[in-house]
């Protein structure tokens, strides 16, 4: 769990002016109500902490929930910004539990995806939470797919993904009846899962095993203290860390565990690290099949990726709640956690032009971007797109309207996108 915390948020280190470790914080799931400040815990007082967690989604609830499990005499505190949990990434994202195909073999991306899926197939159980294991088919639908195809078969031998079967056109039809394709890769072992529901069950455990949740808490300065609020017997000051909302609140504590999703790069700042990788925002657009035809689709199916961007490329996802969407495609977007096509924020926007290294991410991928922009602005290329695998689709009759938008967490640098976070969550 720690290790994934620190790999996904990237900013576990030494707060302004050097304090001796780094991390961030959680709350209540279901009814999402804000968690007064002094509630739950154990041994802190009010607003002290032994490990402040900073970032209500998925990445920091589960780490806040490992972390007490693990050391159940630590005060722990999880601090969000917003009035309820997991709203972000986590309640946004296509809800697909990932069998770690994807991923470089030995890889820890690979090895958390594995693990996380059959653990959060595990917990879903334990706990009666919904999901379904619907599986995937991978298609190639042009000659010229098919090597690639059986190469991704390979990696997904080797990282242990369970059930994979290379099927050809006859079996994809017992499968898929409406998708046509040459060849597929048949992995069974692919579900889906509401994740906002999963993070805020965790939230529930921690919370259970004495861990605070403070919501509409947005950090804005994390500093070492000046005077010494609190000496332990030995004469060291035992909370130094002090974090402050925009309000003016404070809450002390030992340690900090940022896991602050699309802002994890300025939360990596505020702390004194390094805000590399920077986030460079992304929207992606879904549409929504019509209820009348989602018999369309039954499980997952997914293009055969590009290797530079292996999780993007529009697919069919079925949903916990029935319906079925298509996408995402990628956009770039002026603000993030800006779900509207005109969301804009000036800082955001400056951010992607100075900082992001954004001219250099364009020319990289000019015709990728160039394409994902057209398709945006052009239902009927999406759903040409579509018409590859599912013919019937068409764009007046099948589907309904562009959902929500969504937001990409793009980062700069490693082109790590995080599109298995939720997967590798618990891991
Ligand atoms: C379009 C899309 C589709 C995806 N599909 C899948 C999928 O099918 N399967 C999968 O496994 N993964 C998927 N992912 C990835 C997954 O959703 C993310 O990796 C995961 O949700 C990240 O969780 P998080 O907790 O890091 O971020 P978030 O859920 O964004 O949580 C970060 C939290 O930090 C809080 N925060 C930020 N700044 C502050 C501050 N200053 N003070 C206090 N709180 C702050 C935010 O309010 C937010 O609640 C997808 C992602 C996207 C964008």
């Amino acid at each position: 769990m720690v290790p994934a915390l620190r790999y996904l948020s990237g900013a576990c280190s030494r707060a302004r002016g050097g304090f001796p470790g780094g991390f961030s914080a959680a709350r209540r799931p279901a009814q999402g109500r804000p968690w007064p400040l002094c509630q739950g815990g154990r041994r802190a007082s009010t607003r002290s902490f032994d490990v402040v967690i900073i970032g209500g989604g998925i990445v920091g609830l589960a780490s806040a929930r490992a972390l007490i499990l693990r050391h159940p005499t630590l005060s722990i505190g999880v601090l969000e910004k917003e009035k309820h949990l997991a709203v972000h990434q986590t309640g946004h994202n296509s809800g697909v539990i990932h069998s770690g195909i994807y991923y470089k073999p030995e890889s820890l991306k690979a090895k958390l995806c594995v693990q996380g899926a059959a653990l959060i197939y595990e917990y879903c159980k334990q706990k009666g939470i919904s999901y379904k294991q619907c599986g995937k088919l991978i298609v190639a639908v042009e000659q010229e797919e098919i090597p690639r195809l059986q190469a991704l078969y390979e990696r997904g031998l080797q990282n242990g993904v369970q059930g994979l079967r290379l099927i050809q056109q006859e079996d994809i039809k017992k499968k898929e009846p409406y998708c046509r394709g040459l060849m597929a890769i048949d992995c069974p072992y692919t579900g889906i899962v509401d994740y906002r529901q999963v993070a805020l069950s965790f939230a529930q455990d921690f919370q259970e095993a004495g861990g605070f949740v403070l919501t509409n808490f947005e950090v804005k300065d994390i500093e070492m203290a000046k005077e010494i609020p609190s000496r332990s017997k030995d004469g060291k000051m035992k909370y130094p860390i002090i974090i402050r909302n925009t309000k003016g609140e404070e809450v002390q504590c030992q340690y900090v565990v940022t896991c602050a999703g699309l802002y994890s790069d300025r939360i990596s700042e505020l702390s004194g690290c390094n805000p590399d990788p920077q986030i460079v925002p992304f929207r992606g657009d879904y549409l929504l099949l019509k209820p009348e035809k989602c018999y369309l689709v039954k499980g997952n199916i997914y293009p055969v990726p590009d290797s530079r961007f292996p999780f993007l490329g529009v697919h069919f996802t079925p949903r916990m709640d029935g319906s079925i969407w298509l996408g995402p495609n990628a956009v770039l977007a002026f603000k993030r956690e800006g779900y509207k096509p005109f969301d804009f924020n000036a800082r955001d926007v400056m951010d992607i032009i100075i900082k992001s290294g954004l001219i250099k991410l364009v020319f990289q991928n000019f015709s990728y971007g160039v394409n994902e922009m057209y398709k945006a602005c052009f239902l009927s290329a999406t759903v040409k797109h579509l018409q590859k695998f599912i013919p019937e689709i068409t764009l007046q009759q099948q589907t309904m309207k562009v959902s929500d938008n969504d937001i990409y967490c793009f980062l700069w640098h490693c082109f790590g996108l995080l599109l298995t976070g939720s997967t590798c969550s618990f891991k």
